[in-house]
C-alpha cells in the first residue's frame, strides 16, 4: 500500500499520515526525516543534500527525488508506505513515478485532506504558544485554564508570526499554486481521493479507512 498525502499546511495531512503508519503498520517518511537521517549517517547523497542547505538553497528535485526512491527502496518498506509532504510539485510527481516505474512500482493512493483555507486561517489564528517555556495551546481546542496565560509557567501567551493570519494566507497560496496542480495530476492517473479534513480527526481518519480497505 503506498500512499501520498496532500492538503494545505494546517489541514492536518501529517496527522492523518501518522495514524495510516500506525494502523497499517507501514512507515510515515517525510523529506524532513530523511534529510536529518541522510545528513546524520553522512551518506552520499546526504552529503550532496547538505552542501545546497548550508547555502541556504533549496535541494534540486532530482537529488530529493533520488533521497525519497532511495528510502522507499528499504527493506521496512516491503508492504509500502506513508509519504508525507512530497511530492510538492508536477516536476517532483512526475520524476517520482519514473523512479517507482523503474523499480516496478507505482503509487496506489493519493488522499487528499481538503481544508477550505478560511478554515486553516481559523485555526491557525487561535494558536498561542508561550514565550517562556515555548509550550502551545488552542483559544478553541486546548485552552489555557487562565486566558492568555501559561498553564505550565505562568507567562504570556502570544500569536506567533508564523500563525498569523497574513503569514497564513502567503502560505496557502504557494501551497495552491504548486500543489493543486498535483490535484489534476492524481486525478487523471485515477489515484486521488478527497477527504473532508474540517471534521473530527477520528472521523477524518475512519474516512480514509474506507478508502484504504481495513
Ligand atoms: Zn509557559
Amino acid at each position: 500500500m503506498k500512499i501520498i498525502m496532500l492538503g494545505a499546511p494546517g489541514a492536518g495531512k501529517g496527522t492523518q499520515a501518522k495514524k495510516i503508519a500506525a494502523k497499517y503498520n507501514i512507515p510515515h517518511i517525510s523529506t524532513g526525516d530523511i534529510f536529518r537521517a541522510n545528513i546524520k549517517n553522512g551518506t552520499e547523497l546526504g552529503n550532496k543534500a547538505k552542501t545546497y542547505m548550508d547555502q541556504g538553497l533549496l535541494v534540486p528535485d532530482e537529488l530529493v527525488v533520488d533521497l525519497v526512491v532511495d528510502r522507499v527502496r528499504q527493506e521496512d518498506c516491503v508492504n509500502g508506505y506513508v509519504l508525507d509532504g512530497f511530492p510538492r510539485t508536477i516536476p517532483q510527481a512526475e520524476a517520482l513515478d519514473k523512479a517507482l516505474a523503474a523499480i516496478g512500482e507505482k503509487i496506489d493512493h493519493a488522499i487528499d485532506v481538503n481544508v477550505p483555507d478560511e478554515n486553516i486561517v481559523h485555526r491557525m489564528s487561535g494558536r498561542r504558544a508561550c514565550v517562556g517555556c515555548g509550550a502551545t495551546y488552542h483559544l478553541e481546542y486546548a485552552p489555557t485554564k487562565e486566558e492568555g496565560i501559561c498553564d505550565a509557567c505562568g507567562k504570556e501567551l502570544i500569536l506567533r508570526d508564523d500563525d498569523k493570519p497574513e503569514t497564513v494566507k502567503k502560505r496557502l497560496g504557494v501551497y495552491h499554486e504548486q500543489t493543486q496542480p498535483l490535484i489534476d495530476y492524481y486525478t487523471n492517473a485515477g489515484i486521488l481521493k478527497t477527504v473532508d479534513g474540517t471534521i473530527d480527526i477520528n472521523d477524518v481518519f475512519q474516512a480514509i479507512v474506507d478508502i484504504l480497505g481495513e
